[in-house]
């Protein structure tokens, strides 16, 4: 069981003056149950990597599997797929937009059939699995700090159950001590729940930490793809 990506390829407006080709012929296998870091400079193709992973993106060339499924098939479930294949977003605003904390983070569960009191109780399980207290389940997101907006926004995707998280640079802008927690949180999730772990970051220490295995992404193509303690002999 995992995700396989066969020669992908993803260009930005393809066609016109603005063409960028963000990823180049990538070739991925991503089986259940690792720790995996990714790195590489801004603009190296990280987000949009990571974005093909559960659908949002459609690989201008090249196959993604899922399963042994084409993602792409006409008939292929996407909404399933998007809910076992959690990904959080960089920044926790595009992702928070319910008045309150606790029915954000029912969002996704009551989208994938659940009623609200079912969702309470899965929203409530991934709140307590961040570190986000319950005295603050009714405060709007917005009035949060980052540290908490963030922990919002990966209890949001844990809530639905997901076999893979990704997490694109979830410690960014976050001081020492909130990084630190929310990274044990993660890996935590990983030991406990057994998910996929695929965490983007732009700090080696972070993934030297807790990944398993490394792929860094140069210019759109996977230049390492090993060991972290292999690829820091290189890179
Ligand atoms: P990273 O996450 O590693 O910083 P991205 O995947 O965001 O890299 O970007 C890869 C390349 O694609 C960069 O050259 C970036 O400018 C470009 N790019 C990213 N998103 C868009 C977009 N929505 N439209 C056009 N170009 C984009
Ligand atoms: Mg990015």
């Amino acid at each position: 069981m995992s995700i396989e990506l066969k020669n992908v390829t993803y260009t930005y407006s393809p066609g016109t003056a603005y063409e960028i080709h963000a990823l180049k012929d990538i070739n991925l296998s991503i089986p259940d149950g690792q720790f995996i870091g990714i790195i590489g400079h801004t603009g190296s193709g990280k987000s949009t990597l990571i974005q093909h992973f559960n659908a949002l993106i459609r690989p201008t060339s090249g196959t993604i599997t899922y399963n042994g499924e084409d993602i792409w098939g006409e008939k292929y479930d996407r909404r399933t797929l998007r809910s076992e294949v959690g990904l959080v977003f960089q920044y926790p605003e595009h992702q928070l937009f319910e008045n309150d904390v606790l029915s954000d983070v029912c969002f996704g569960p009551m989208n994938q059939g659940l009623s609200r009191e079912e969702a309470e109780v899965e929203a409530k399980k991934a709140l307590q699995h961040v570190g986000f207290k319950e005295e603050n389940y009714s405060k709007s997101p917005f009035e949060l700090s980052g540290g908490q907006k963030k922990r919002v926004a990966i209890a949001g995707v844990l809530a639905m159950n997901p076999k893979i998280l990704i997490l694109d640079e979830p410690t960014a802008g976050l001081d020492p001590k909130g990084r630190d927690d929310i990274l044990d949180q993660i890996a935590e999730l990983h030991k406990v729940r057994g998910i996929t772990i695929i965490l983007v970051s732009h700090s080696m220490e972070d993934i030297a930490k807790y990944a398993e295995r490394l792929i860094v992404v140069n210019d759109g193509e996977i230049a390492y793809d090993d060991a972290p303690k292999a690829v820091f002999a290189h890179y």
